[in-house]
């Protein structure tokens, strides 16, 4: 029997418990999944909650249950360290064993970059953070606000969404106000591609949101984001997604990763220890860290797992590298992205009044339904 340890339940974790109980036989092996929270959170639906559009119970559910009616253990504690050689994961409510790890255990906000951040900035990037913008939102009187991304983030979608919402806000509100978007890439949501880039421009330039790129962040203030060449931005609201990070609990099985990403190859294995897979944000992969991408790593690490279990001659299947996305543009419309990033597979840009639907529809399958948790069904994406 192994014991196969998942470290973190976002959407890495829970996909890769739920691929390998599909591949595997539970009466031969054992899944245990750790978080600290018991809760799952659907990220993408935070926007709306920030802007009122959705509440938390309607985006949120329960892990223990889940994993419970699926035959599969669940701890809740957090994680203070792994150690790779002795294949033990210490938690707060003692040490654990593993025979295979799967590390999930996402990003750090890292706060600490940049002073004032966490002061005097907003974002949608938890919970607690996007109910904090809501209550700032309900005292907004108007005046310059500052959205956008820091650098080293590796999810810029939300950021746009947030700009895009609050625009609507101040029309709807009948509110005084301008947005200067900020961000470090050289283009406009560079890793899109060219043609989502210009579009997603022209629809900036419609809402008269002005980009200030690319520019980097050097302090938050109370009434100005101050830029790190020097520019300072007025700002009576603050809404910028912070540097992002390995989790600390991760840090002793990082080789020389600046940024405390794990490396791993493209099967997901990670390269210093055969017995670790990592997926999600967690893995030093460049370019867009999302839900879509951590979802497509945890069938592969689960894939692969399974075959090193249970096969004589394992055959490990790889990851492609790919961001998919709907940008909601608040008006009805909907921006649809699905690009390659390592081959020219996929470079699919589509825009429509059906694709927000098809959001709200994948956010209701997953939080309310048993399709990906029970099921375990792949999410179908447009070729
Ligand atoms: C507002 C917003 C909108 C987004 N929209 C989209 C979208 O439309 N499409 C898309 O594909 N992606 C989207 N993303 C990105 C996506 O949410 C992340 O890329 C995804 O959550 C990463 O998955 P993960 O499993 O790697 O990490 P996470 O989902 O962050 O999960 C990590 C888990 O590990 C746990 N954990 C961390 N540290 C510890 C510890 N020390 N001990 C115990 N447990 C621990 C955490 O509690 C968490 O449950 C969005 C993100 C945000 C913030």
């Amino acid at each position: 029997m192994a014991r196969i340890i998942i470290a973190g339940s976002g959407f890495g974790g829970l996909t890769a418990a739920m691929k390998l109980k599909k591949h595997l036989d539970l009466s031969r092996h054992q899944i245990t999944v750790i978080d600290q929270n018991a809760q799952f959170v659907y990220r993408p639906s935070l926007v709306l909650v920030a802007f009122g559009k959705a509440t938390p119970e309607s985006i949120t559910f329960n892990l223990p249950e889940v994993y419970q009616q699926s035959g599969i253990q669940f701890i809740q504690a957090s994680i203070s360290s792994i150690d790779g050689d002795k294949k033990i994961v210490e938690t707060s409510q003692g040490p654990v064993n593993y025979d295979k790890l799967i590390v999930a255990l996402g990003e750090k906000l890292a706060y600490e970059e940049i002073p004032g951040l966490k002061e005097y900035g907003y974002n949608v990037c938890t919970m607690k953070s996007a109910l904090s913008l809501k209550q700032a939102l309900s005292q907004y009187q108007g005046g310059p606000v500052v959205v956008g991304w820091a650098q080293n983030v590796q999810t810029g979608g939300p950021a746009f969404e947030v700009a895009l919402e609050l625009s609507h806000y101040i029309t709807h509100h009948h509110l005084t106000g301008t947005i200067q978007f900020i961000d470090p890439l050289p283009k406009l949501w560079a890793p899109a591609g060219p043609k989502a880039s210009e579009f997603l421009a022209k629809v900036f330039a419609t809402h008269h949101i002005k980009r200030q790129g690319p520019v980097q962040v050097r302090a938050v203030q109370k009434d100005r984001v101050i830029l790190s060449n020097g520019e300072e931005l007025p700002s009576v609201l603050t809404i910028i997604t912070p540097p992002f990070r390995g989790e600390p609990a991760q840090q002793t099985l990082v080789a020389n990763n600046a940024r405390g990403w794990l490396d791993t190859e493209k099967d997901m294995q990670s390269i210093h220890y055969s017995d670790i897979y990592v997926v999600g944000s967690a893995v030093a992969f460049e370019g867009p860290k999302q839900g879509h991408t951590a979802m497509l790593q945890a069938e592969v690490a689960a894939y692969n797992i399974a075959q090193d279990l249970e096969s004589a001659t394992p055959k490990h299947r790889e990851y492609d590298h790919e961001m998919s996305c709907v940008l909601d543009l608040g008006d009805g419309q909907g921006l649809f992205v699905r690009q390659s990033l390592w081959s020219k597979e996929h470079q699919v840009v589509r825009v429509g009044r059906e694709w927000p639907l098809a959001k709200k529809a994948l956010a209701f399958a997953f939080v309310r339904t048993p399709v990906f948790k029970k099921w375990a069904l792949s999410i179908p994406q447009p070729k």
